[in-house]
C-alpha cells in the first residue's frame, strides 16, 4: 500500500500571498469558489496509516497537520506523540524547510537529507532548537540513486536535479558538497511515484524515468517564462529561478507530451499562474493536454 496526500499545492508565499494584489490573488480573496486558497506545497506518504513521512516541511505545516487527522497525535499513546516518523528534505529552500522549526517541541525527529542541505541548515542557529535534548534530532544522509526505506513498504530513491543554492546560503561554506536539490522516486509493491516539484531542466534520463511511473508530480510554478516579471516588474524570469514554465515549445507540456502512461499532476503553483482560474484558455490547454492540477487535500486512491 502507498498512501500519498497533498496538504498544500502552492509555490512559496501561498495563494493568496500576503503582499500580492495580482489578478489571481485578488480573485482568490474575493471569489474562492472560482480559485480556492492554497497552502504552500506539502506532501505526506505512508504505507500503513500509522507512520507518515513528510516530503519537505512547509511554512504552513502546523495548519496542514491540523487539517489532516492522520498526522495528529493520538491520546492513546500518551500526551506527547506523533505519527510523523520522518521528514525527507529535498532542498534547503525556506519554503521546504521552515516547517521543521515548527516541530521543535522536544519531539524526536528524523531528517533524511544530503550532507550539503544538512550543512546549510546547521549553519543557521535557529535549527539548534531542534537539538536541545539528546536524541532529539536524527540525521540520515541520503545520496542520489541510493535507495532507502520509508517504513516497511516504501522504497525511496533520490534523483539529482540541477539547482543553485538558496540565496540565504550563498555565504555558507559548502566546499566539497553537492546535491542542493533532489527529486524523489517512491516505490511500493503496487505503485511508482515521481515527486519533482522544482525542475530547472528536463533531461532524457528524467523523461525515461517518468515513463516508468504510475503518477508523476511536476513543477507547475509558472505558465510562462515572463509571467512573474510581467506581474511584478523587477522580478526574474521563470527559468532564471530554476523553473521550466508549462507553455511554449520548450515548456513542460510540450517536452512531456510523449509521456502518456503515468497520471501527470502539476504542483507548486505560483499565485501568478493563470491556470488557477478555470475560466482561462491556459487552464483548458493544461487539461486538454492530459494534465491534472493538484489541489490541497488531493490523495492517491
Ligand atoms: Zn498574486
Amino acid at each position: 500500500m502507498l498512501k500519498f496526500k497533498l496538504l498544500g499545492t502552492a509555490a512559496g508565499g501561498g495563494i493568496p500571498q500576503w503582499n500580492c494584489a495580482c489578478t489571481l490573488c485578488h480573485l482568490t480573496r474575493t471569489h474562492s469558489a472560482i480559485s480556492a486558497p492554497r497552502l504552500q506545497l506539502q506532501a505526506a506518504v505512508s504505507s500503513d496509516d500509522d507512520n507518515w513521512f513528510l516530503l519537505n516541511a512547509s511554512p504552513d505545516l502546523r495548519v496542514q497537520i491540523e487539517a489532516s487527522p492522520e498526522l495528529q497525535p493520538n491520546p492513546q499513546f500518551g500526551k506527547r506523540n506523533t505519527p510523523i516518523a520522518g521528514i525527507v528534505l529535498t532542498s534547503a529552500d525556506l519554503d521546504q524547510v521552515l516547517g521543521v522549526l515548527l516541530l521543535r517541541e522536544f519531539q524526536p525527529l528524523t531528517l533524511y537529507t544530503t550532507r550539503l542541505i544538512r550543512k546549510i541548515l546547521e549553519a543557521n542557529t535557529f535549527f539548534r532548537m531542534l537539538e536541545r535534548v539528546p536524541n532529539q534530532l536524527t540525521w540520515v544522509e541520503i545520496l542520489p540513486n541510493q535507495t532507502f526505506q520509508l517504513g516497511e513498504e516504501i522504497t525511496c530513491t533520490p534523483i539529482p536535479l540541477a539547482a543553485s543554492l538558496p540565496h540565504y546560503a550563498k555565504d555558507i561554506d559548502t566546499q566539497g558538497e553537492d546535491y542542493a536539490t533532489l527529486g524523489l522516486i517512491l516505490d511500493s509493491r503496487s505503485r511508482r511515484i515521481a515527486y519533482t516539484p522544482s525542475l530547472p531542466e528536463i533531461t532524457e534520463e528524467l523523461l525515461a524515468l517518468y515513463e516508468t511511473c504510475d503518477t508523476i508530480f511536476v513543477d507547475g510554478t509558472f505558465w510562462s517564462d515572463a509571467e512573474l516579471t510581467r506581474t511584478h516588474s523587477g522580478t526574474p524570469p521563470a527559468r532564471a529561478i530554476g523553473h521550466i514554465p508549462m507553455s511554449g515549445d520548450d515548456g513542460t507540456i510540450a517536452l512531456m507530451s510523449k509521456i502518456t502512461g503515468p497520471q501527470k499532476i502539476y504542483v507548486h503553483i505560483n499565485n501568478t499562474n493563470p491556470v488557477l482560474d478555470p475560466r482561462t484558455t491556459e487552464y483548458h490547454q493544461v487539461i486538454d493536454a492530459g494534465w491534472q492540477i493538484g489541489h490541497d487535500g488531493w490523495q492517491l486512491d
